[in-house]
C-alpha cells in the first residue's frame, strides 16, 4: 500500500477496517504495533507502520448535532468534505475547510490541516471532543474541560486511535468566491494586512515566475463581508471567467466562483468533492511562519525565486489565527502558511534542505504531513511544548505500539 501520492511504501504488514468500536479495541489490544490510517494523503511516512494499519472509515458515521452546545459528533474517519454536506443538510457548518473535502477529520486534525482566514484557526482547533482506544485497548473520552485535549488534538496518530470526535460547528453559512488575476507580489508585501483581511478566507496563489504576480482567492461570507463591487484591487483584475490555481489547468472541477453565493462546504475548498483528484502527480511542502514574519520571509523567498520556479506547480499563502494546540504549527501565534506544489521531479526534493534553513531564522515549523527537510535538533525549538508532549506519549504507550520511525528520529534529539 502507497499513501495518496505514491511516495511512500508502506512497511505494514496488514490493514484492519474495523466496524465497531469494540472491533476497534480488539485490535489494538492484540497489536504490538499498529497505527491509524486515514485517507492517506500524507506525503511523507508519518502514518506509516511496521505492524498493522488501522482504518476508521468503516465505522458507522452515526452524526449527532447538540443545538445548545453547537457541536457535532460523528466517526473520525468521515472524509471532511462529506462531513460538511452531512452537516448542511441539517443546517449546519464547520468554520473553515482545506483545500480539497477528500482527507479525513481524523488525519486532518492530527497534523493541525488548515484552511485560510485572519480570524479562522485551524481545522484542529474546533475539536471540542475525543473518543480514543488507547495502547490497552480501553476507550477514552476526552472534552474541552480537561487540558489534557490541547496535547491530543494535533497528536501526529501517536496516542491511539481515535474513534469519534466532536467539531464545533456554526449554523449553514453561503459564501461567494471571487479570483483576481496580475496581483503582484509588491503589493502583497506591501499591503499584505489589507490583502489578508479583505475577507472570511483569503489565498495568494503563485508560480513564483520571472512577472513575480499571481492570484487573489478571495471567499466572502454572506452576512459578515460586505458585497463586492470592484473590477481591478489592488492593481489586479477581478476575473470574469473561473480560474484554476494551475495556470493553463481547466477549472471545472474547481468549486464555484464569480461571485455566485454557495453553501459554505461548496466554496471554502478549492476543488469540488465529486472530482477524485487521483493522479497524485504532485509533492507539497509547507511552512507555518508566525505572521509578523511573513512579509520578510516571502521578501526572502522571492531571492530565490528563479530556482523554485522551474520546480513548482505553483504556491500558495494563508493566514490562521493562533491556538493552544501542543504540536499545531499556529500554537501559540497568529500564523502565514506558506505551501509549494512542487512537480514530480526528485529535484523539487533537493531544494528542501535550502528552504528550511531559509525558514528557520523566521520560526517557521514544517508542515506535519508535507514534505520537508527539517532536522531532527531543530524540532524543540520550533514546538516549544514537544518535550512535554513526549512524556505524554510515554506515559499513554509505554510500549511504543502507536511509534514508527518517523516519530522515533524526530524525538531522538529533540529532548
Ligand atoms: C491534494 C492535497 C491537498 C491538501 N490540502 C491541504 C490544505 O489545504 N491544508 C492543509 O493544512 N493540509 C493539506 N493537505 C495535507 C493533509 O491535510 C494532511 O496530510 C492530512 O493529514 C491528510 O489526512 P489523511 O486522512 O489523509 O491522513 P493520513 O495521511 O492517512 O494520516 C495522517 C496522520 O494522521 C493520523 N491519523 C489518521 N487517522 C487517525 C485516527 N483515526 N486516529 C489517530 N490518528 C489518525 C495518522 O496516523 C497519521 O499520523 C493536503 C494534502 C493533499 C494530498
Amino acid at each position: 500500500m502507497r499513501n495518496w501520492c505514491g511516495l511512500v511504501d508502506f512497511s505494514s504488514t496488514d490493514r484492519v477496517e474495523p466496524a465497531s468500536l469494540a472491533e476497534v479495541q480488539q485490535a489494538v489490544a492484540r497489536s504490538p504495533r499498529i497505527r491509524a490510517i486515514g485517507t492517506a494523503h500524507c506525503f511523507n511516512d508519518l502514518a506509516d507502520t511496521t505492524g498493522t494499519h488501522l482504518s476508521v472509515a468503516r465505522l458507522p458515521v452515526d452524526l449527532e448535532i447538540d443545538d445548545v452546545r453547537s457541536e457535532a459528533r460523528f466517526s473520525a474517519g468521515i472524509r471532511f468534505g462529506e462531513l460538511a454536506r452531512l452537516l448542511d443538510a441539517q443546517g449546519w457548518s464547520v468554520h473553515n475547510l482545506a483545500s480539497l473535502g477528500h482527507i479525513s477529520v481524523a488525519g486532518a486534525v492530527a497534523t493541525g490541516t488548515h484552511g485560510s482566514g485572519d480570524r479562522n484557526q485551524n481545522l484542529s482547533a474546533a475539536v471540542r471532543w475525543m473518543q480514543l482506544v488507547t495502547a490497552g485497548g480501553d476507550v477514552l473520552e476526552i472534552d474541552r474541560d480537561d487540558p489534557r485535549l490541547a496535547a491530543m488534538v494535533v497528536s501526529l496518530g501517536s496516542l491511539g486511535i481515535v474513534t469519534r470526535i466532536g467539531l464545533a460547528i456554526e449554523p449553514a453559512y453561503q459564501v461567494r468566491q471571487y479570483v483576481f488575476d496580475g496581483i503582484s507580489h509588491t503589493a502583497v508585501l506591501e499591503s499584505f494586512d489589507e490583502i489578508f483581511g479583505s475577507a472570511y478566507s483569503v489565498s495568494f496563489f503563485t508560480t513564483w515566475g520571472s512577472d513575480l504576480t499571481g492570484q487573489v482567492w478571495m471567499k466572502r461570507r454572506e452576512g459578515q463581508d460586505a458585497a463586492w463591487t470592484l473590477d481591478t484591487w489592488m492593481g489586479g483584475r477581478l476575473c470574469q471567467v473561473k480560474q484554476h490555481p494551475l495556470p493553463g489547468h481547466d477549472p471545472v472541477h474547481c468549486t464555484e466562483q464569480l461571485g455566485i453565493a454557495g453553501p459554505s462546504h461548496d466554496r471554502l475548498p478549492h476543488f469540488k468533492l465529486d472530482f477524485t483528484p487521483s493522479s497524485g502527480d504532485e509533492r507539497q511542502t509547507e511552512y507555518l511562519v508566525p505572521r509578523e514574519q511573513a512579509v520578510a520571509a516571502l521578501a526572502s523567498l522571492q531571492g530565490i525565486a528563479p530556482r523554485i520556479a522551474p520546480l513548482l506547480h505553483v504556491s500558495e499563502i494563508r493566514t490562521m489565527a493562533s491556538d493552544d494546540l501542543w504540536l499545531s504549527g499556529a500554537y501559540g501565534r497568529d500564523t502565514v502558511g506558506i505551501h509549494f506544489t512542487w512537480v514530480k521531479d526528485p529535484a523539487a526534493l533537493t531544494l528542501l534542505p535550502e528552504l528550511d534553513d531559509l525558514f528557520e531564522p523566521f520560526g517557521g515549523r514544517a508542515h506535519w504531513g508535507k514534505l520537508h527537510a527539517t532536522p531532527a535538533a531543530a524540532y524543540g525549538r520550533r514546538y516549544p511544548r514537544l518535550v512535554d508532549f513526549m512524556a505524554m506519549r510515554s506515559e499513554m504507550d509505554e510500549r511504543g505500539k502507536f511509534g514508527n520511525s518517523h516519530l522515533a528520529w524526530m524525538e531522538s534529539s529533540a529532548g
